[in-house]
């Protein structure tokens, strides 16, 4: 027999498959319900990875960051790159690393820049960089790989997520941090993958074959 969880109180409430379709009384809350039969979630999908160590991997979940926390720090760096008079300058260093990194990478790239920071203004929003990349370490959160866009690319900078309707993506560093088919978490680098395909396409022969 189905069970289904009323809307209202989330109560279980079995019925006759024939009953679905029509209106009724929750049996817990009395609130006016209309019978479904759920339907089952879809199967779980896996990137399957290959690494140069003959490593295969079934990714469940990928770890992705804020987007809007990603733009501040970017559009921070600008700021302090315009300040400076580019990245030429003294903060050479700067333009030599990703566009974002994890925090703990970043932190000793602002340390080595600060002093040749020739600008008031900008080792002041240097200054405050750090507490801006923590906040993008302290939004990371694992999407299911069932809802990643983007991910028939092999590349976790083309992959985004929702959360409450705010986009997430990957912060652009070198690793991807991931949990496997037995929800254990763990680190990769992006740099040796070497094989890399998506459920849809070992489940369509015809999409290998083009
Ligand atoms: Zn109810």
């Amino acid at each position: 027999m189905p069970v289904f969880s009323c809307e209202y109180c989330g109560g279980k409430i079995e019925f006759e498959p024939r009953m679905a379709g029509e209106s009724t009384n929750c049996p817990h809350c009395q609130e006016l319900i209309l019978l479904e039969i759920p339907k089952p979630p879809p199967p779980q999908e896996f990137l399957h990875v290959g690494l140069v160590s003959g490593k295969e991997i079934k990714i469940a979940a990928v770890q992705l960051y804020s987007e809007e926390k990603i733009i501040a720090v970017q559009e921070k760096r600008r700021r302090i790159e315009n300040l400076s008079g580019g990245v030429s300058t003294g903060l050479s260093p700067w333009g030599s690393v990703g566009w974002v990194l994890e925090a703990s990478a970043a932190l000793g790239v602002i340390e080595g820049i600060l002093s040749a920071a020739p600008d008031a203004a900008a080792k002041q929003l240097l200054r405050e960089l750090p507490q801006d990349y923590r906040a993008i370490e302290e939004s990371a959160d694992y999407f299911n790989v069932n809802n990643l866009a983007g991910r028939e690319y092999p590349t976790p900078s083309a992959w985004s997520a929702e959360k409450r309707t705010r986009p997430y993506i990957h912060n652009g560093s070198p690793f991807l941090k991931y949990k496997d088919e037995t929800g254990v978490a763990a680190i990769l680098r992006i740099d040796s993958i070497i094989h890399y395909r998506t459920e849809n396409k070992s489940m369509n022969g015809s999409t290998l074959n083009q």
